[in-house]
């Protein structure tokens, strides 16, 4: 096929950049393609809006737009004042997934954001449309390409990355191996990463295992929600090449209990000390407006990282760059574009 990465984008970069030579590394924003270089301080995982009634009820009818913008713009601006220049918001399509919201957050804030395409398996499917399990794999990943190919539903805003999620059981069901192998797909013809919420070590290892049967490396691979996973799975992931993403810090949690700030503090130590904090990626899973509640109910803000766990890293020795490792250049390289088979 025509490779459309390489034909529509690195152009454009060539000429952002002024320079005609090998292309740098580039993020797909939903303002389009950004040199990987200005992304800056980057949480890589949170929710500006979500939707739980389901696949077979969701849509942009559910809310407005303009209040839902409203809403989240101070929150953002929180995040600016401790130098966040990029936000990877991670709500997949059927769950409340809105790009022209994302878009006005960007234009109104000056922030980076991107946004995906993928299928949300999770909870027994009920965030996937019914049509889903007729289709083959190549045909779901043709739906995922068209939207990198030319935006997401008629917005011409296009996706950065590939978001899936599969049940957190031993085994991978049909339905899920099918959407790891429609996200297999999708990575060989655009480049994306693939981030997969996923949890615990087993589901991990299967999806790696599947991504390796389409020889695609596993630095293609995002484990998101990591912190379900032992610390031995984490440093196995790791040495693979694999992202390793410490979801969900919440400064609701009281200290002392489980999956605390200290926790979080720890488990980025051991990586660490096993050589792998170049692998770790970091987020609070926080947000979001809710549809079903009156102006959107309760707001977890992006902030707790900047607040508590980096103090918390700090006394745990980490250096300046080692944090810059952390909210920095990990994101950078985790989510720029791969180069594509025949670009
Ligand atoms: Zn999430």
């Amino acid at each position: 096929m025509i490779n459309r990465l390489h034909t529509l984008i690195y152009p454009a970069i060539a000429l952002l950049i002024g320079c005609s030579q090998e292309p740098e590394k580039i993020i797909m924003t939903v303002s389009g393609p950004v040199p990987a270089s200005e992304l800056g301080t980057t949480l890589i995982h949170e929710h500006v809006l979500v939707d739980f009634i389901g696949a077979d009820s969701t849509g942009y009818h559910r809310w407005d737009k303009e209040e839902v913008v409203k809403k989240v713009v101070p929150f953002l601006a929180e995040i600016q004042e401790f130098q966040v220049s990029t936000l990877v918001e991670c709500t997949p399509a059927y769950l409340g997934r809105d790009p022209w919201i994302l878009k006005a957050l960007s234009e109104q804030t000056g922030m980076h954001l991107v946004t995906n395409t993928g299928y949300y398996g999770a909870h027994n499917n009920r965030f996937i449309p019914a049509q889903f399990h007729q289709m083959s794999a190549e045909t779901v990943s043709q739906l995922w390409v068209e939207e990198f190919e030319n935006g997401i539903d008629g917005s011409g805003i296009r996706p950065g990355f590939i978001k899936i999620a599969v049940d957190n059981s031993d085994t991978l069901s049909a339905a899920h191996r099918k959407i790891i192998t429609a996200a297999a797909l999708t990575q060989q013809k655009t480049g994306m990463v693939i981030a997969s919420h996923t949890g615990p070590d087993a589901p991990a290892f299967e999806q790696i295992s599947v991504l390796q049967s389409h020889n695609i490396d596993p630095s293609c691979f995002i484990w998101v929600h990591a912190q379900l996973g032992t610390l031995e799975g984490n440093i196995k992931a790791a040495r693979l090449g694999s992202w390793v993403s410490l979801d969900n810090v919440n400064m609701k949690r009281e200290p002392g209990s489980a999956y605390d700030v200290e926790w979080y503090a720890e488990r980025i130590a051991a990586l660490k000390e096993a050589g792998f904090l170049h692998r770790v990626l970091i987020s609070h899973d926080a947000g979001w407006y809710k549809p079903e509640e009156e102006l959107g109910g309760d707001f977890r803000g992006f902030t707790g990282i900047f607040t508590a766990l980096i103090p918390a890293l700090k006394s745990l020795e980490f250096s300046k760059e080692e944090l810059d490792q952390l909210l920095v250049k990990n994101p950078r390289e985790a989510f720029s574009l791969r180069k594509t088979a025949g670009s």
